[in-house]
């Protein structure tokens, strides 16, 4: 067992062994050194020893005198050195005689001090120095390897794989990540024992297939494996190696494999291993091994995002980003009435033309940017309403969508409170949208956020149901107002001809005692089957698109 360095403070303080038969001796050191470190003395060597053996895990260095009754300090020394648990505590020498200091560093000591002392701070600072050698040489050998695999742990191999490229430009090198398919459920079901032993045998097969050739490997997070290696085609050859090699292990574990061939050196070494974990990302969990090559698709998508992202702020600033208005409407009497609106934003790009909101609010809901976005759309549509209101007769609710995102926001209720008073509309005014995958992700706190919200009077559509798989005796309990019914869901039903799904969805709507709303309709068959089948409210392409402000007000008249 080797010390870990924060074990060696005991009341902030490390703690030193003096080793000394003269009493004398032992009180000058201890005087000198008990401001800043915990001393325990030993007479002679066998007490040292004892007290080496129980305090092992605690001792930061051990100063000792060489001639001592009972077990010399020469013997002890090398005693000590020998022992794995032990050699790790620096041992300082104190002794009389020039002859004995060769000997006692060629012995495993890590410094002198003489006899009689010198001043206090010459001692301090020898003291100082091989503690902090012996710490350091603790913390590399600590984090420099993976306990469980033995390789490279992240930092140590970026460093190792920099340095080879220096003295390597020229070589073609590829980075790779393998990883395991479905290793949380591997974990849930075999136990972290035969899990580890899995992630051990992987790392012994990945160590035989790629260290015949350069590569440095390492154990990234607990399911991933990054190497970097010379480029060659072999990859999937070498994974169904490895995976047949460790099913001895767990059987049918399946291996998932990410490449960036061929890399471009002028990128940064994590960048190139950014992109082999975006081939590795295209792999969705399944049930064969395979590999995922970096190509110009995927580059052509980091780069597309990587224009969002920096036009971003010119976008707000110059509003180019712009709010449409699909309308809703409810169909419970003879003729479709405007009962509201879902505002819906699009970015009217300069140079790209318009870019609809799935390419680019899954992006900024991944880098934080969608909360300035949101808080740009709320007010652009809070003051459409406020617009109508003014000009018209009609008065209508419009729903935002409130991003997954946002429901971890503390702040939530007062921004949109904040946003309803600044232009002068009631609460109301705007529905919120919330999608049902939101509640399922971390349902207790985002429960308690959208009770809240409805304790302000906000009115909660929950958007995409059927989506999000909350299970039916959760939906009872959850705060909601309204039941938007998932798009795709609505298309399947009229797709395969099975309306009974629909039927039932219809009836948790009324079992909730809310109005249901099925968007995405577009045919005449869609919205009588959906008259009929009792849904409220109809939101689609049969009624109208979702259209700028202007063009929207036409409903309004
Ligand atoms: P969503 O909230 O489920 O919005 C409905 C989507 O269906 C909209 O796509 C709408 O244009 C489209 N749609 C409406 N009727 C029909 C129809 O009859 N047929 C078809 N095929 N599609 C129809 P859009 O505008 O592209 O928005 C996509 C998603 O982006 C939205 O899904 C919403 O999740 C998100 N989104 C849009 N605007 C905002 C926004 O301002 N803030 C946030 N956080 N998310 C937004
Ligand atoms: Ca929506
Ligand atoms: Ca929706």
């Amino acid at each position: 067992m080797t010390n870990t360095v924060a074990s060696l403070f005991k009341n902030g303080k490390r703690t030193i062994l003096v080793a000394d038969d003269e009493f004398i001796n032992r009180a000058i050191l201890s005087e000198m050194l008990q401001d800043e470190y915990d001393i325990i003395t030993a007479e002679n060597g066998e007490e040292a020893y004892d007290i080496i053996q129980s305090h092992s895990k605690t001792l930061s260095l051990i100063l000792l005198d060489l001639i001592m009754p009972k077990m010399g300090g020469l013997e002890l020394l090398s005693v000590i050195k020998n022992r794995n648990e032990y050699s790790g505590i620096p041992v300082i020498v104190l002794t009389t005689d020039q002859e004995s200091e060769v000997v006692s560093l060629n012995t495993g000591a890590s410094d002198f001090i003489p006899k009689p002392y010198p001043r206090q701070s010459v001692v301090k600072a020898r003291i100082h120095r091989a503690i902090e050698l012996s710490e350091d040489r603790q913390i590399i050998s600590d984090t420099q390897n993976d306990v469980i695999t033995g390789l490279y742990t992240g930092e140590y191999f970026y460093e190792y794989a920099e340095a080879y490229d220096k003295y390597h430009p020229d070589t073609d090198m590829d980075a790779v990540i393998l990883g395991i398919s479905n290793y949380n459920v591997l974990l849930e079901r075999y136990g972290k024992e035969k899990c580890i032993q899995l992630l051990s045998m992987l790392a012994n097969e990945l160590r035989k297939q790629y260290l015949n050739e350069i590569a440095i490997l390492c154990h990234k997070e607990m399911d991933l494996f990054f190497i970097y290696c010379h480029h060659t085609a072999d990859h999937d050859e070498k994974l169904q190696e490895i995976s047949h090699s460790i099913d001895c292990v767990i059987s049918g574990v399946k291996l998932k494999m990410g490449i960036y061939k061929q890399v471009d050196k002028n990128l940064e070494l994590r960048n190139r291993f950014v992109r082999a974990r975006m081939a590795y990302n295209k792999l969705q969990d399944n049930y064969v091994n395979e590999v995922s090559v970096f190509d110009d698709e995927i580059l052509k998508k980091i780069l597309f995002e990587e224009q969002l992202c920096a036009d971003f702020k010119t976008a707000i600033s110059e509003e180019q980003f712009v709010v449409y208005f699909q309308p809703k409407f409810d169909i419970t009497g003879n003729e479709p009435v405007i009962a509201g609106a879902e505002a819906l934003v699009r970015w009217c790009h300069p140079e790209l033309e318009m870019i609809s909101p799935g390419l680019f609010i899954p992006l900024f809901e991944s880098n934080g940017l969608i909360y300035e976005l949101d808080d740009y759309v709320w007010h652009k549509t809070a003051a459409a309403i406020k617009d109508w209101r003014g000009r018209f007769d009609k008065k209508i609710p419009v729903s935002v969508n409130i991003s997954r995102a946002e429901m971890y926001d503390p702040n939530l209720a007062n921004r949109l409170i904040n946003i309803v008073e600044e232009n002068g509309i009631e609460i109301s005014d705007l529905h919120l949208e919330i999608t049902e995958s939101a509640y399922v992700s971390d349902s207790s706190m985002i429960i308690d956020r959208v009770n809240n919200l409805r304790s302000k009077g906000f009115f909660i559509e929950m958007d995409d149901f059927g989506s999000g798989y909350s299970s039916l005796n959760m939906i009872g309990e959850l705060p909601i107002d309204a039941l938007k019914l998932d798009m795709l869901f609505i298309r399947s039903a009229f797709k395969n001809q099975n309306m009974k799904m629909l039927d039932i969805v219809i009836d948790i709507a009324d079992c909730l005692e809310v109005p249901a709303i099925a968007e995405g309709v577009e045919t005449e068959e869609q919205y009588l089957k959906l008259k009929e089948s009792g849904c409220e409210l109809i939101q689609g392409y049969y009624f109208s698109k979702p259209l700028p402000g202007d063009e929207f007000e036409g409903f309004l008249r």
